[in-house]
């Protein structure tokens, strides 16, 4: 199971099948990406078994787009199927997710008797499907990750994409690993700096409960209690 999300310069797609490739090493039964392209339209892909099934699908049904996210899940709450897979959606939101929610079950029920039907049987989307429904009452992209990020008890490491931001993501990480990698214009977030090495050499780590608002020009950290905090950058050799 493995995070990958890249705000870059080219199209990102092929640069996301290949980041999951090196992730592949931790084990997954499925695997997806979602994009934004130039215009801001979020869209995703989704397949079941081996990173072939997802390349394969995207050559017939191509995603554009310089930012993007993708996914290598291992199942833990819902079978390994397309609708299980990550990323998963509510509106103008994407989110993959590696470790699991303790308390999605009673954030589901709040969603359901407020009038929202779950598409999966996985914890992961009731992150997708709160935040959706804080942007629709009218909270920023940021605000939404944060409303719904203090409401989440368990394990996880998070990126969020949004519809009509070409240049935003946000990540969060509690009792799962995290990575940022700092490139040139271009920032990336991965589970690990293997995944990252074809990338950036240049890497913070996010430290417990962190979470962090990336464009372009760089990452804004803020720790457990919402305050901003310096994480130290690091230059790793992992092999390229
Ligand atoms: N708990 C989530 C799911 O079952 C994420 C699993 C993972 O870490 O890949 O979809």
């Amino acid at each position: 199971c493995g995070i990958i999300g890249i705000l870059g310069k080219h199209e990102v797609s092929p640069q996301l099948v290949d980041a999951l490739r090196r992730l592949e090493y931790r084990g997954y039964d499925s695997a997806g990406v979602a994009t934004v392209d130039a215009g801001g339209r979020l869209d995703r892909r989704r397949a079941v078994g081996k990173l072939i099934n997802l390349s394969d699908r995207l050559v017939h049904e191509p995603l554009r787009g310089h930012a993007g996210i993708g996914h290598t899940r291992w199942a833990t709450h819902g079978a390994a199927t397309e609708a299980n897979a990550h990323p998963h959606r509510h509106g103008p939101v994407a989110v993959v997710h590696n470790g699991i929610i303790e308390n999605f079950r009673e954030l589901r029920d709040e969603l359901i008797a407020a009038g929202i039907q779950p598409q999966s049987q996985t914890d992961t989307e009731t992150v997708a499907l709160m935040t959706g429904r804080h942007m629709e009452q009218g909270l920023s992209p940021v605000e939404a990750a944060r409303a719904t990020l203090a409401r989440l008890r368990g394990a996880f490491a998070l990126a969020f994409l949004f519809q009509g931001e070409t240049d935003l993501m946000v990540v969060a990480r509690k009792g799962s690993p995290l990575a940022i990698g700092h490139g040139a214009g271009e920032m990336f977030v991965g589970s690990d700096a293997v995944a990252l090495a074809p990338f950036t050499d240049r890497i913070t780590y996010l430290e417990d409960g962190d979470h962090a608002v990336l464009t372009r020009a760089g990452a804004q950290v803020f720790d457990g209690d919402g305050s901003p905090v310096a994480r130290r950058e690091t230059r790793i050799d992992v092999g390229a």
